[in-house]
């Protein structure tokens, strides 16, 4: 029995692929439509599993040789931000899984919520930039926020069946990633293979290299307190280096609840995909003897300024955590194809936001337009 239908945008990326994962490990959930960018062969063999009645690439070239691939297959083909709008807005879809990376999941995400759609959210970007909409807009169509990303899965499991007023504090846990410990000397030196090795995480590659700026865990800051509606200010990063604390909540009486496992994404996604029910699963489960110790730290945001500016553009808001995001973008963009040092990724993401005017309250429009400027901006840097 078929107990829901999903599209999944970013079917070829890391999210993307453990959605599907966990579609095909349980065998009641359809796949309405898939979104990719340029992997064709990849996205070719997904549709001959999954049979979507859509399916959606970055370009044009892209589609007419995804349409000679799959010419013997009953699925339409469609390119571009508009096709990415007919994927997440697919009559036939309960659900939409936004995983695309960066800010182009922010309208495909608005679409689908204006469809009715739930969103099993994926794409911190769109929350990070677009919160004060999004939540808005949710509310108001009656549609469910699922968060994807581990932490944020974690609080709204240690949040389930609770009284949200009674909620103090949100203890937000990083890995430090793979730079935890080391000093600004160090950073100067540091290379693209090693900022791609996180230690505790298989994930996609611009979220590596965030994990080890900690810009990551300053976007995941904003994304909660959004999708919980909490300030910033009760939002405490927790730097707990076994990553097997996802995070925790502390209520008004001083209780502490946590979230715990071995770090897996198909569980989060998988909560979210079935909330409120839980499925097996085959993550080894925790061994507390083997474990032995969980240790916990204090983030050093004087070396790794990522969350310290992240912190500083909650503060401000309006369009300021757009500045943040897309001059980090941009940076990443640079540093993965190694034209830029690591350091200098920081002087991207202060240069930007010391320099783009402040827009308070902006429309999508003007969030669009500061991710221009900051890319214009960030060109001649
Ligand atoms: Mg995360």
């Amino acid at each position: 029995m078929i107990m829901k239908n999903i599209s999944v945008l970013g079917s070829t990326g890391s999210i993307g692929t453990q959605t599907l994962q966990v579609v095909r490990d349980n065998k009641d959930i359809q796949v309405a439509a898939l979104a990719a960018g340029t992997r064709i062969d990849e996205l070719e063999k997904q549709i001959r599993e999954f049979k979507p009645q859509l399916a959606c690439v970055a370009t044009k070239e892209g589609a007419d040789e995804l349409k000679l691939l799959v010419s013997d297959m009953n699925v339409k083909i469609v390119y571009g931000s508009k096709g990415l709008i007919e994927a997440a807005t697919l009559d036939l879809a309960d659900m939409v899984v936004t995983a695309v990376v960066g800010m182009m999941g922010i309208v495909p995400t608005i679409e689908a919520i204006k469809a009715h759609k739930d969103i099993a959210l994926a794409n911190k970007e769109t929350l990070v930039t677009a919160g004060h909409i999004i939540m808005k807009l949710a509310k108001e169509n009656h549609v469910c926020i699922y968060p994807v990303d581990s932490e944020h899965s974690a609080i709204f499991q240690c949040l389930h069946g609770e009284n949200k007023k009674e909620l103090d504090k949100i203890l937000l846990t990083a890995s430090g990633g793979p730079f935890r410990g080391k000093d600004i000397e160090f950073l100067k030196h540091v290379q693209l293979k090693d900022a791609l090795k996180h230690p505790n995480w298989t994930m996609g590659k611009k979220i590596t290299v965030d994990s080890s700026t900690m810009v990551n865990k300053g976007l995941e800051v904003i994304e909660a307190q959004w999708l919980f509606d909490v300030p910033f200010d009760k939002i405490q990063v927790i730097v707990q280096p076994q990553s097997v604390i996802h995070s925790m909540v502390q209520f008004v009486d001083g209780s502490v609840i946590a979230q715990m496992g071995n770090p897996d994404m198909r569980l989060p996604i998988q909560y979210a995909l079935y909330y409120p029910n839980r499925r097996t699963l085959d993550i080894k489960p925790l061994d507390f003897y083997e474990l032995g110790q969980i240790t916990f730290e204090k983030p050093n945001m004087e070396t790794f300024k990522g969350l310290a500016y992240a912190y500083k553009a909650a503060r401000a808001g309006g369009n300021v955590p757009t500045i943040f995001n897309a001059a980090n973008e941009y940076a990443v963009r640079y540093f993965l194809d190694e034209k830029i040092t690591f350091l200098q990724i920081y002087d991207m993401i202060e240069y930007a936001m010391s320099t783009i005017p402040f827009i308070d309250n902006p429309s999508i429009e003007q969030i669009l337009e500061t991710e221009q400027s900051v890319y214009e901006l960030l060109s001649n840097f």
